[in-house]
């Protein structure tokens, strides 16, 4: 919501208000220099398939399978650690962007997978919360 009207006011200001637009809102909502904050406000580049007012879907830029999907609300949540009560029906909707984007894609019947890595050792590497949509071969058993 945050980043959507952050998007929406700064593209009606001069190219000096509009950065003063998004520092303002980098520093107020600890967003720091995120490269998902910035796909998300449309000033880096993503093949983006779908996006509405909380969640934005785009390619993962290093696929790791041949669909690879990365759901990712629109509000700058580190990790999945600083998620609160009140983000669970943002969490739901993620994960049915997730399951439509699967039958949208034609993987829902072969199936796929969804992982959302958490900290260092879970092996986050961008920390803006994010799911994982892995399709398009056969994935090895977790355990
Ligand atoms: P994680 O390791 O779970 O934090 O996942 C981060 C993912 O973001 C990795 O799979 C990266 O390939 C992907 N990624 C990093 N930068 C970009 C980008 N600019 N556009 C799309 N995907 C990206
Ligand atoms: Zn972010």
């Amino acid at each position: 919501m945050i980043s959507f009207a952050r998007q929406h006011l700064a593209r009606f200001l001069p190219p000096f208000l509009s950065h003063l637009v998004h520092f303002f809102f980098r520093k107020r909502y600890n967003m720091g220099d995120c490269i998902f904050c910035r796909i998300i406000a449309g000033q880096a580049p993503a093949d983006i398939l779908f996006r509405d007012d909380q969640v934005t879907v785009f390619r993962d830029i290093h696929p790791a399978a041949p669909l690879h999907l990365l759901i990712v609300p629109n509000r700058h949540i580190p990790s999945l650690n600083e998620l609160q009560e009140q983000d669970a029906a943002l969490m739901a909707h993620l994960l049915l962007a997730a399951k439509r984007m699967a039958a949208e894609q034609g993987v829902d019947k072969h199936g796929y997978r969804l992982i959302i890595n958490t900290g260092i050792q879970g092996g986050q590497t961008i920390f803006h919360l994010h799911m994982h949509l892995l399709a398009g071969r056969p994935m090895r058993p977790v355990g």
